[in-house]
């Protein structure tokens, strides 16, 4: 599978190569802050399956924690994230670009990481690890 999403500008261009090593909500404090959202939906890739077309890319080290977020130069937005195992982080929102702003299902998310740590609560069948997903799951 190949896939290719732009900026908002169009100026960069993101290609995703093959499939992504996980699909996850993830509620972690961090993710909340660095990408400014109350949850970060998202798939996670080996960094070499994810490549940037032209040069006005950026990234920006998080000046506390293990994780970088590259954006576009010209109009800021984000192209993906970099976290602390070096796998970088698509947000759905970006790949949905890829196909027509619909998620492909084969990349729709599969749990709920860090839930313990949420702000929204969220009703459905995916399981929530309370933290990592080698822990426990949340059980209402
Ligand atoms: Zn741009
Ligand atoms: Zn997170």
């Amino acid at each position: 599978m190949s896939l290719r999403f732009t900026c908002l500008c169009g100026k960069v261009s993101v290609e995703l190569h093959g499939a992504p090593a996980a699909r996850a909500n993830c509620h972690c404090s961090t993710c909340r802050s660095f990408y400014g959202t109350s949850l970060l939906s998202a798939t996670a890739w080996e960094a070499a399956a994810v490549r940037v077309e032209d040069g006005v890319a950026l990234t920006f080290q998080h000046p506390g924690k293990q994780v970088a977020k590259t954006f576009c130069g010209v109009c800021g937005d984000i192209l993906f994230g970099t976290n602390r195992l070096g796998m970088r982080v698509v947000p759905n929102a970006l790949v949905a670009r890829a196909t027509d702003g619909q998620l492909d299902a084969a990349l729709a998310p599969t749990m709920h990481l860090f839930y313990r740590q949420r702000v929204v609560d969220v009703s459905d069948d995916l399981p929530k690890y309370l933290d990592g997903w080698d822990g426990p799951t949340y059980a209402p």
